[in-house]
C-alpha cells in the first residue's frame, strides 16, 4: 500500500475533481485488481475513519438507524469512527480495546469473523447492559480478510433478526466505500508517482541542457545571466540572488558582492567559507545558501528565498547539481576572462615599454604614460611623481590635471610619503572611510579609489605613480598587480631619462665655472639666427689675467674666474645665454636685444666686476649685434666683430666696453 499521508493533497484534489466523473468501470482495471493486504492492515485506522464519514453522508436517508448508534471497529478492535452516540451517562466506552468486548456482539464478531447480536443483559461489561448489540464484519473483497467491523447498538430489548440483515448491508455498503478510498488513494498514489517521474525527468532535461549551455559560455557574465535565468524559469515564486566574492562588478541587477560584514549575510557567508549548503527559516520563508564552487574554489553563493513555497529534496538535489555545474563553468569562464586580460595586460605592457624606451625625453614619455594608464585602468586621474632626494620632496611630472602638474608636495606628505617609507604599493577601496592619511591629489580631484605604487630603482624610491576614481572599489586586486609591474617600467623609465637629462646637463655645462660649454652657445645661436630678427654678443676678458696666475697662483686664478662667472650669470635674463669661451674669456648671447641694451649690461658687468671680485679684477668686453639686415648671418662673423670690438677695449686701455 502507498504512504496514505504523502499525498493528501492530490488524493483529495481527485476526491473533489475528478472522482464525481469516474464511475468504478472507469477505473484503471489495475486499480480494481489491487487489494488490501494482512500487511495494510494496521495501517488502514484513516482509510476506515473516512471511509465511515463517506458512508455516513451517503446512508443518512435509510430510516432505521435513527435509533441506532454505529460504531466502526478495526479489526485489531480498536474504534475507527462512530456516530449516533447516545447521550447521558450511557455513553460507549472511549477505547474499545482495553474495555472488555469479548462477550459481547462485537467481540464475537472480530474473532469468529461472522455476524452476530447479543442483548443487554448478555453483556458483562456494565456499559453495554442498556444495549443490544448487532456486529457485522467486513472483508477485504479478494484475499476476504477481516478488514472491520461494524457495531450497531440499540436501546437494550429493540434489536431484531432483520436489523442485523440491514446492518449487514450496510456493512457492504461501508466497504464499497471503502474501497472507493482505497481505489482512490491508489490512483493518488499512482499521479503523484508520475507527477514525481515527469518533474524528474524535466529537470533531468534542464539541468542538461544547463550543463551544455552553461559549458559553451566563455563570458562569466553570460553565465551567470544563464543560470540566473534558468532558476527564474523552474522556480518562479522563489527569489534567487547570486552574491560573489570577488569585486566582480555585473551589469545583472541579481549579482551583488558578498558582504561579509553585513549580519543578513551570515548565511551566505558560512556558505562561501565552508563550501557547504546552509539554510534556515524565518518564520515560513526558508533560505537556503548554495556554494558556487569550482575546482579551484568558491567563487561566491547562491541564495534561494521560498516566500513559503514547497522546495522538496529533488529540488535540491536539482539546484545543487546546477549550481555545482555553474561553479564550474564560471571557473572557467574567469580562467578564460584572465588569459584575456593578460594577453591584454601583456600587450599593454609591451606597447608602453616600447614607448618608454623609444624617447629619452622625460616629460613626453611621461605625458605618454598617464595616458595610456589612465585608458587600461579606466581611472578619472593619473600622477607620476619625480622625487628629489636633496630637497625632500615629490614634483608631478606628468597628471592629466593641468592645474596639479609641476605641483611640489614634501617627501613625507601623503601617499607618496607613505610608500616612501614603506617601498609598497597601496590600494584604496574608500579614501572616505579607510585611511587616516591626508593626501591633496584625493581632495583636489574628489577621488575615492586609489591605486599607487613607488617607482623603484636599485632599492630606492626615485618617484610614485598614482592612479584615481571618483567612485569607490573602482581597483581590482588584479589592477593592483598590473601597477606594480607598469611601476618598475616606469621607475626605468624615469631613471633613464633622468640620467639622460643629466648627461646632457654634463656635456654642455662647463665644469669650473657652471655656464655652459661653447658648442653649446654655438648650436644656440645658430638655432636664434634662423629664428630671430636679431641678437647681441658680448665677449668678456679678464685683465691681465696671466698676471693674476703669476701673483696669487693658479687656484686663487680659478677663484677669481668663477668670481666674474657668477657675475655674469646674475647680470643676466634666464633666456640669455652665458659660456665659457676659452681660458679666462666668457661669452654671453643675448637674443632679440639691441646694441644699446647690450652695451648697458656688458657696462653693468664691467663695473660689477670691478667692484665685487676679491682679489680684483677688471674685465673688457667687445659687443656685436646681428640682424636680419646683415650681409652676412653667422656664429662666426657675430664672434668675429666681438672679437674686434674686444681687441679695441684691450688697446684704449683695458676695464671697459667697445662695440663692434
Ligand atoms: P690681457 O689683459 O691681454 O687679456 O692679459 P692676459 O694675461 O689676461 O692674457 P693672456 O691671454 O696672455 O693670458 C691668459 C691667461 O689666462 C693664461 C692662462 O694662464 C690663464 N688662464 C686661462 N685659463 C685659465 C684657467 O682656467 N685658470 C686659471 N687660473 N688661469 C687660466
Ligand atoms: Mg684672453
Ligand atoms: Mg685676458
Amino acid at each position: 500500500m502507498a504512504n496514505h499521508d504523502g499525498n493528501r493533497g492530490i488524493t483529495r484534489y481527485i476526491q473533489a475533481n475528478v472522482l464525481p466523473s469516474l464511475t468504478p468501470s472507469e477505473l484503471p482495471t489495475w486499480v480494481q485488481r489491487q487489494d488490501l493486504s494482512e500487511a495494510d492492515l494496521p495501517y488502514i485506522q484513516a482509510l476506515l475513519t473516512e471511509s465511515f464519514a463517506d458512508w455516513n453522508e451517503q446512508a443518512e436517508q435509510f430510516p432505521w438507524l435513527a435509533g441506532c448508534s454505529i460504531v466502526l471497529l478495526h479489526p485489531d478492535g480498536t474504534k475507527a469512527a462512530c456516530k449516533g452516540e447516545p447521550d447521558g451517562d450511557n455513553r460507549l466506552p472511549a477505547n474499545w480495546k482495553t474495555e472488555r468486548i469479548g462477550m459481547t456482539a462485537a467481540g464475537s464478531a472480530l474473532q469468529t469473523c461472522r455476524p452476530a447480536l447479543t442483548r443487554g443483559d448478555e453483556h458483562e461489561f456494565e456499559a453495554f447492559r442498556f444495549f443490544d448489540m448487532m456486529a457485522a464484519p467486513m472483508f477485504t473483497r479478494s484475499s476476504g480478510l477481516l478488514c472491520g467491523v461494524l457495531v450497531g447498538l440499540m436501546p437494550a430489548g429493540q434489536a431484531q433478526a432483520g436489523e442485523l440483515k440491514l446492518l449487514q448491508a450496510a456493512a457492504l455498503h461501508l466497504r464499497s466505500c471503502l474501497y472507493r478510498r482505497f481505489e482512490l488513494m491508489l490512483l493518488g498514489d499512482h499521479l503523484h508517482s508520475t507527477e514525481l517521474v515527469r518533474r524528474e525527468e524535466r529537470r533531468s532535461t534542464l539541468l542538461f541542457e544547463a550543463m551544455r549551455k552553461l559549458n559553451d559560455h566563455i563570458y562569466v557574465e553570460d553565465v551567470l545571466s544563464e543560470v540566473l535565468g534558468i532558476l527564474d524559469q523552474v522556480y518562479p515564486f522563489c527569489c534567487a540572488d547570486l552574491f560573489l566574492s570577488q569585486d566582480y562588478s555585473s551589469m545583472n541587477e541579481k549579482v551583488k558582492p558578498l558582504a561579509f560584514h553585513q549580519q543578513e549575510m551570515d548565511l551566505c557567508w558560512k556558505a562561501f567559507m565552508d563550501g557547504e549548503i546552509r539554510e534556515e527559516f524565518q518564520g515560513t520563508n526558508r533560505r537556503i545558501a548554495f556554494p558556487l564552487a569550482g575546482k579551484q574554489g568558491v567563487y561566491g553563493v547562491m541564495l534561494l528565498e521560498m516566500r513559503g513555497k514547497p522546495f522538496d529534496e529533488a529540488d535540491l538535489r536539482f539546484v545543487t547539481m546546477l549550481t555545482g555545474v555553474a561553479g564550474t563553468a564560471f571557473e572557467k569562464a574567469k580562467l578564460h576572462e584572465q588569459a584575456n586580460t593578460l594577453v591584454g595586460e601583456l600587450r599593454l605592457i609591451n606597447e608602453l615599454t616600447q614607448r618608454l624606451n623609444s624617447s629619452l625625453k622625460l616629460k613626453d614619455t611621461m605625458t605618454f604614460a598617464t595616458d595610456a594608464l589612465l585608458d587600461m585602468f579606466k581611472a578619472d586621474y593619473c600622477f607620476i611623481l619625480q622625487l628629489d632626494s636633496f630637497k625632500a620632496q615629490f614634483t608631478v611630472i606628468a597628471s592629466n590635471v593641468p592645474e596639479m602638474t609641476t605641483e611640489v608636495f614634501a617627501a613625507d606628505y601623503g601617499f607618496c610619503g607613505v610608500m616612501l617609507s614603506t617601498k609598497e604599493p597601496i590600494i584604496l577601496s574608500d579614501y572616505h572611510n579607510a585611511t587616516p592619511v591626508h593626501s591633496r591629489i584625493m581632495d583636489e580631484t574628489i577621488s575615492r579609489s586609489l591605486l599607487a605604487s613607488p617607482l623603484i630603482i636599485n632599492g630606492e624610491v626615485i618617484g610614485a605613480v598614482l592612479v584615481t576614481h571618483r567612485l569607490p572599489n573602482h581597483f581590482s586586486y588584479d589592477n593592483y598587480k598590473l601597477l606594480q609591474v607598469l611601476a618598475a617600467h616606469l621607475g626605468l623609465a624615469v631613471s633613464n631619462a633622468t640620467m639622460h637629462a643629466e648627461m646632457r646637463r654634463m656635456v654642455i655645462t662647463d665644469n669650473l665655472t657652471g655656464l655652459f660649454a661653447r658648442h653649446y652657445l654655438n648650436e644656440r645661436i645658430q638655432r636664434r639666427q634662423l629664428r630671430d630678427g636679431s641678437g647681441s654678443l658680448i665677449l668678456v676678458d679678464i685683465d691681465h689675467f696671466k698676471k693674476i696666475n703669476d701673483t696669487f697662483g693658479h687656484q686663487v686664478g680659478d677663484v677669481i674666474l668663477m668670481q666674474v662667472s657668477s657675475i655674469v650669470q646674475s647680470a643676466i635674463r634666464d633666456s640669455d645665454i652665458a659660456a665659457r669661451w676659452g681660458g679666462e674669456e666668457l661669452a654671453i648671447y643675448l637674443p632679440q636685444l639691441g646694441l644699446e641694451q647690450t652695451k648697458r649690461i656688458a657696462e653693468r658687468i664691467r663695473r660689477r666686476v670691478e667692484e665685487e671680485t676679491d682679489p680684483k679684477v677688471t674685465v673688457s668686453c667687445g659687443v656685436s649685434q646681428w640682424t636680419t639686415a646683415d650681409e652676412r648671418v653667422s656664429v662666426e662673423s657675430l664672434f668675429y666683430r666681438a672679437d674686434m670690438a674686444l681687441y679695441d677695449a684691450k688697446h684704449s686701455g683695458r676695464n671697459n666696453v667697445a662695440v663692434g
